[in-house]
């Protein structure tokens, strides 16, 4: 059931979550399905309805920082430190991962020794949090390894949570920069928004990218086991402009996404055409990335080719979402 965020709809939210039930909620990265990170039961219910690979953890919402504390380890002071200058970033779409305590279940964080956590800035991520006074483990409100959804509208029928809070369009529209405060230097797990440049900024330290490259701890676990090579896919076959042969395509039905700037009229006949961002405002692209796929993926296409760009800035986001998204060779 799909209901606007009223105080009184929040409250009944909040009171699923409380009683372990499930509920789709807004952020200002993508819509999150979400349950009570306490309640081993009520997450376990999660990844059902996301078919969601057991070994590929949660992200645990808290409402303020000082939450942080309650699930974490915070004894090593180099840690501590980073983490007090990130908290700066926060409510935002930043997720830390961090030595955990052993308070939270293990269904929640893959029996890791660590915890990601994360303080969304939504207001209305933020009541429930208020309301409910519990941490809330929420993976984005998708099928395991589809495009995310960033409307209410996005959702798919087979995704049944208890309630549905529509809270508008989410406006960052991908998902949360993680990093990881695990090891002698900071890691970047996955690119998101807040860019490298912008948290090297307020570390006043490098960051090391391996949102790339699938890292072990002491080869045993993945460092970040939910960043698998296939995720964020339409159901149609995506691929990037530049792999795109028209000649033997004439008879299908091709869809165009471009960042800046719709097709050369003479190059091919697109069934559909969209462009991200007119003028080039790469914020916007990834704003408007998943709401143009899932657009593209509801008219029976039989293939969608789209733009690049350069793995700069947010571009390292856009690029690290569309590999995964394009259909494996
Ligand atoms: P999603 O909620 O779908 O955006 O995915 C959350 C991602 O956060 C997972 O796929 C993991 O890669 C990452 N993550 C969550 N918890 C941890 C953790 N304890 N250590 C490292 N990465 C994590
Ligand atoms: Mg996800």
């Amino acid at each position: 059931m799909i209901v606007s965020p009223t105080a009184d709809n929040i409250r009944a939210a909040s009171k699923i979550i409380v009683s372990g039930g499930t509920v789709v909620f807004p952020t200002e990265t993508v819509y999150g399905l979400g349950a009570n990170a306490l309640d081993e039961l009520a997450v376990r219910k999660v990844y059902a309805l996301k078919s969601r690979p057991i070994e590929n953890p949660l992200i645990v919402h808290v409402k303020d920082s000082s939450q942080i504390q309650l699930y974490t380890d915070l004894s090593d002071s180099e840690v501590k430190s980073r983490l007090e200058l990130l908290e700066s970033l926060w409510p935002g779409p930043l997720t830390v991962v961090l030595p955990s305590n052993g308070s939270i279940p293990d269904i929640v964080t893959a029996k890791q020794p660590t915890i990601a956590v994360r303080v969304p800035a939504h207001p209305v991520a933020q009541e429930l949090l208020n309301e409910c006074r519990v941490p809330i483990a929420a993976p984005s409100a998708n099928p395991s390894s589809a495009l995310s959804p960033t409307s209410a509208e996005h959702i798919a029928s087979e995704l049944k949570a208890d309630i549905i809070l529509d809270g508008g369009r989410s406006k960052v529209g991908i998902e949360s920069t993680i990093i990881a405060l695990i090891g002698p230097v900071p890691l970047l797990l996955r690119p998101g928004s807040l860019t490298v440049e912008e948290l090297q900024e307020v570390l006043k330290e490098e960051i090391a990218d391996v949102s790339e490259s699938p890292l072990h701890i002491e080869g045993e676990s993945l460092i970040s086991p939910g960043m698998l090579p296939k995720h964020y896919s339409p159901r149609t076959p995506l691929i990037f402009i530049r792999d795109f042969n028209p000649s033997g395509q004439r008879s299908k039905r091709v869809g165009y996404i471009g960042f800046k700037a719709p097709p050369e009229p003479d190059q091919f006949d697109y069934a559909a055409s969209m462009v991200l961002s007119s003028n080039g405002d790469m914020q916007q692209v990834a704003a408007n990335l998943y709401a143009a796929l899932h657009d593209m993926d509801g008219r029976s296409l039989d293939l969608i080719v789209i733009d690049d760009c350069e793995r700069s800035g947010i571009g390292k986001a856009i690029m690290n979402r569309l590999s995964r998204a394009v259909s494996q060779k």
